[in-house]
């Protein structure tokens, strides 16, 4: 097989406009459910309909994974650097068509354009990781193991993998799977978001563009419909999955029960700890950011400032007056910091869970609730909220609330912080703000969280270290993108060769295992 030939021209055709509906992308091309089934696709800024995405059926995953498996076997095969080739062209294409994909997300989630474009950039540096799979992919050699005898090691494919992801990141999570898993020699079959699918196909004609050969990159939209055919699919060698903890649990369970390789990451309570000696303007700015940007709506959002005791009526006075004055729009007005939540049920949800704090006896500094910005009155919008005085106890602590709502719990010291972090169920992300090298240290190494910043609010790792969190954050053994990812996509294989010399006569046998003769 060699690639097809790649054009650089812009996928115009690819993006999700109003009155049509989001299709899937088998063999190269769009094709359309073969049930009807759809569902609507909002604009969360206006609240209107924008248009409508399929829902996929058992028949149209049979169909993507048949065609992917038949693009596996000689996409597999096909040189390492013929498969860097498309890899590089995809990088290419991908900052090109960085503004027309930024719109297009900011329009289907409501994420601000300079926020769309920055998940856009975490994408591409994956990319740039597998651009580099001829070293990425290097075996090991032992030459003269045993006399005569030299051991060598490489990995394959799986053949065909499946990544199943969720709203918040529509390019950048697809991202995190699919350049590793092509690049390693897979085909990889997608399970977009049914809230905000357009960017999947765009990613899709990109691919094409780039001269990836039909069939290496599909894409299934829909809903549990979908997911469920994918886990029990026989040909589906290996599961990669994003979304809440719920489903993370669920999806893992069956497909391990069904022989598949599973990484199942979910859902987060990320807690942003801050020491008496941190420079609390800085804290409270990157505070402030990484708990309203994009409304909340990141897996590793700060949803919790762990604050001792001595600074916290310093700290909240700082957030609340950062928080009252967030610039909340639609995500393509300039100047925009903070976008609507994703629908109106996640809105209500997120709603509900400031009430529940106000009734459970927290602070309700600043109120999100209600919140109407004009021009916009139909949006999803929900204010920044700020809620002091939180216990462990209160259900918008105990609860993944992912909105705009920053929870003030007030500890003794870095040891009371240390044992809130760790007793939270979720391990996903946290963060430490200090001037003191020893508190930093303490607290990196006793945290049970696998993600952990030190003055930095989203310890988001570079693409060629792996993300993953611990404990509900994450199902299976392996995390996503970097080194972790090269391995989860490939399986090992070892041979052990001896090429016998004319000259020196009769090999020595031995009828015991790993013998003497062989050394
Ligand atoms: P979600 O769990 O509702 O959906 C994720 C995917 O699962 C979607 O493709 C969806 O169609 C599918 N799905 C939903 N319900 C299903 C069911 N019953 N059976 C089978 N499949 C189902 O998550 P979401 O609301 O799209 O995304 C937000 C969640 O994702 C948050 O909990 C967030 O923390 C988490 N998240 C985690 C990470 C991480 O790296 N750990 C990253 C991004 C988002």
């Amino acid at each position: 097989m060699t690639a097809t030939t790649p054009t650089t021209s812009a996928p115009t055709d690819s993006t999700a406009t109003a009155s049509t509906t989001v299709t899937h992308w088998i063999d190269g091309a769009e094709r359309a459910s073969t049930g009807d089934a759809e569902q609507p696709v909002f604009d969360p800024s206006t609240g209107e309909v924008i248009g409508a995405v399929a829902l996929g059926s058992v028949d149209d995953v049979d169909t993507a994974v048949a065609s992917a498996a038949r693009a596996a076997e000689s996409w597999g095969q096909l040189s390492l650097a013929k498969r860097a080739g498309v890899l590089f062209r995809f990088r290419e294409l991908l900052v090109a068509h960085t503004d027309e994909l930024a719109a297009l997300v900011s329009r289907e989630h409501g994420k601000t354009i300079p926020d769309a474009k920055g998940e856009i950039g975490r994408g591409l540096e994956v990319v740039e990781f597998a651009c580099g799979i001829p070293q990425l992919l290097k075996g090991e050699l032992s030459d003269q193991a045993a006399t005569g005898i030299d051991v060598f090691s490489w990995r394959e494919p799986l053949g065909v993998v499946a990544g199943i992801t969720p709203f918040n990141f529509p390019v950048m999570v697809p991202l995190w799977m699919a350049p590793v898993a092509i690049a390693t020699g897979n085909a990889f079959v997608l399970k977009p978001s049914e809230r905000d699918p357009g960017a999947s196909l765009f990613l899709a004609r990109l691919w094409q563009r780039a001269g990836l050969p039909d069939g290496v990159f599909s894409v299934v939209q829909g809903d549990k419909v979908v997911v469920d055919a994918l886990l029990h699919h026989p040909d589906v060698a290996a599961v990669s999955f994003v979304g809440s903890t719920p489903i993370a649990r669920y999806v893992h369970d069956v497909a391990a029960a069904q022989g598949k390789r599973v990484q199942a990451l979910g859902g987060a309570k990320n807690h942003g700890v801050v020491l008496a000696d941190a420079d609390l303007d800085d804290a409270a700015d990157q505070l402030v950011a990484a708990a309203y940007g994009a409304a909340g709506e990141r897996c590793m959002a700060l949803s919790v400032a762990v604050v001792e005791e001595s600074v916290a009526d310093a700290l909240v006075e700082r957030l609340a007056a950062r928080a009252r004055s967030v610039k909340v729009s639609a995500g393509d007005q300039p100047g925009a910091e903070m976008g609507p939540v994703i629908t109106a049920a996640a809105k209500a949800r997120i709603e509900g869970l400031i009430d529940s704090a106000e009734a459970e006896g927290a602070t309700l500094v600043v109120d999100g609730r209600g919140y109407v910005v004009p021009g916009y009155e139909n949006g999803f919008f929900v204010g920044p909220t700020l809620v002091d005085h939180v216990s462990p106890e209160h259900t918008v602590y105990e609860e993944e609330v992912f909105g705009p709502v920053l929870d003030v719990v007030r500890v003794s010291g870095l040891a009371e912080a240390i044992e809130v972090v760790n007793a939270n169920p979720y391990g996903n992300g946290t963060a430490i703000f200090t001037a003191s090298g020893e508190a930093a240290r303490t607290f990196r190494r006793g945290v049970k969280v696998g993600m952990v910043g030190v003055n930095v609010p989203i310890p988001v790792p570079v693409a060629w270290h792996s993300f993953g969190g611990w404990k509900d954050s994450l199902f299976g053994e392996s995390h996503v993108y970097g080194p972790e990812g090269i391995r989860f996509y490939t399986r090992g294989k070892v041979v052990t060769q001896r090429w016998p010399h004319r000259d020196a006569g009769p090999a020595a046998v031995s009828f015991h295992f790993s013998g003497d003769a062989q050394k």
